[in-house]
């Protein structure tokens, strides 16, 4: 592993850095259940939870059904003020002593850990994400991240138990520059591993929108000096607090470009709804322009604009499908002809990951199948393009067609079949393309609840070694 050393930006990187400014931006952000619970939360915003929704949480807090010890609770003003007329939004960002009935699930779903050589690192495939911040402006309660949020210990595979830490320069320059120099040297393939040049970062977290812009410049620049060619950001900012993308942090980012125009830029947002973006009138339905077109609410669409005006920079959203947040086919489809409309691509949907209380947001993967399948009716070609997505330990894997007829001659498809291609495999890129196809279970919410009934399995689904290995140590 890399030692720390002092990063040192070259003449290049501080010539950009000096033009970096940053303003204090006001998210008016209502940390924790305690401000309900005292009366102390704005007075406008206190509406946000019933007398009896607040009852119900205080009984649980400090015991081991607390919901905030699961999840960290977080709004800002501007979420807070969405959610007044959104069930959905409510949902997305209100605790409920639900989330506590339950905590079946995973602490590092995905077994994200196995993949991570430097602290803060998960290198998968061709890319690395990176945790470059622990918290959001807000947090969702069905968060894919609650470990890292809640500051929770993990087991890794090598034995040990810590916290999640956070991604340093010095470290991650210096193994991005040892892994892809042994890339180089080996004919383009890692001696060890296999895999390709390192060129493609994720920042991730938390959410790096919360940096400010020296950070985050710091960061862009640091990378484009190692030779990555894409940076991502990905961010729930534009939901949660559109104002923080203001001129000063488009300067930045237009800095950064005439200096590295060679490094491409793309912004992984994250809606979950609709109600999340559009405007709404008095009577709860969206408003819409004399010609019948959606109006945004004004600083979110100003923010997108600001990044779509911008040719060299991609936009492309991404969601998972929550249980009474956007389960929804209506809700999806106006979302992904919206997002295209304004110029964004719809990239994937999710189905919900095994993280600790999965039980209270997660819908069966055949039905997160089947909305998502009603949403794209009716949708465009260039609108249409969203994949449904399940997070395997594997890999990303796709979740390509539930059938309602058995197969002529094949057992075990006598009420249908599931059909799964495995899109990137986290070690081996050969292995892309691979499918598994197993008899339908219209409860399943994870693969282990196909182990049962698996037809053909070319792609390996269910051979997860690792997490035998782990229920054998436990027993
Ligand atoms: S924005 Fe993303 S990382 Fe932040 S709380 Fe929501 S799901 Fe978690």
């Amino acid at each position: 592993m890399p030692q720390s050393t002092k990063y040192v930006p070259t003449d290049k990187e501080q010539a950009f850095h000096s033009t970096v400014e940053d303003i204090a931006h006001k998210r008016e952000i209502i940390n924790g259940l305690a401000p309900f619970f005292k009366e102390s939360a704005p007075d406008d915003l206190m509406g946000l939870y019933s007398s009896d929704e607040l009852v119900q949480l205080s009984v649980l807090n400090k015991t081991d059904r607390d919901v905030e010890s699961r999840m960290p609770v977080k709004i800002t003003r501007h979420f807070a003020e969405l959610a007044r007329t959104s069930p959905a939004i409510q949902k997305l960002v209100k605790a409920s002593p639900d989330e506590t009935l339950d905590l079946a699930g995973s602490e590092d779903p995905g077994n994200q850990m196995d993949y991570s050589p430097v602290e803060g690192l998960l290198h998968k495939y061709e890319m690395g994400l990176m945790y470059v911040v622990s918290t959001c402006s807000a947090h969702c309660r069905f968060c894919y991240r609650e470990e890292l949020i809640a500051r929770k210990e993990i087991a890794r595979a090598d034995g040990t138990v810590a916290k999640k830490g956070l991604a340093k320069i010095p470290e991650i320059v210096g193994y991005i520059h040892e892994f892809n120099n042994a890339v180089a040297t080996n004919g383009g393939r890692h001696p060890v591993c296999g895999r390709e040049k390192l060129r493609e970062i994720l920042l991730s977290g938390g959410d790096p929108m919360v940096l400010n812009n020296a950070k985050l410049a710091a960061w862009f620049s640091a990378l484009a000096e190692a030779g990555i060619e894409s940076i991502r950001v990905g961010t729930k900012e534009m939901a949660f607090y559109p104002k923080r993308f203001d001129e000063t942090f488009f300067a930045m980012l237009d800095a950064f470009h005439e200096a590295y125009p060679e490094v491409g830029v793309h912004f992984m947002v994250h809606f979950e709804h609709p109600d999340e973006f559009l405007a709404k009138g008095d009577d709860g339905e969206y408003l819409r322009d004399d010609k019948g077109f959606f109006t945004w609410v004004p600083d979110t669409g100003k923010a997108m604009r600001n990044l779509l005006e911008r040719g060299w920079i991609t936009v492309e959203n991404q969601t998972p499908i929550i249980k009474d947040i956007n389960n929804d086919p209506d809700a999806l489809r106006i979302m992904q002809r919206e997002m295209k409309r304004v110029g964004a691509d719809n990239h994937y949907f999710f189905c919900g990951r095994d993280i600790v209380a999965y039980k209270a947001f997660n819908i069966p993967i055949e039905e997160s199948w089947r909305i998502l399948n009603e949403s794209q009716k009716g949708l465009s070609g260039v609108e249409n393009h969203a994949r449904l997505s399940i997070t395997h330990y594997k890999g990303k894997t796709e979740v390509c067609a539930v059938t309602s007829e058995p197969i002529p001659g094949l057992a075990g498809s006598e009420n249908g079949v599931v059909i799964f291609k495995l899109l990137r495999n986290a070690a081996q890129a050969p292995d892309r393309g691979k499918v598994c196809i197993v008899g339908r279970n219209p409860d399943a919410a994870w693969f282990d609840d196909y182990e049962d009934r698996v037809l053909f399995d070319e792609a390996g689904l269910f051979d997860y070694s690792r997490v035998k290995e782990v229920a054998a140590e436990s027993e």
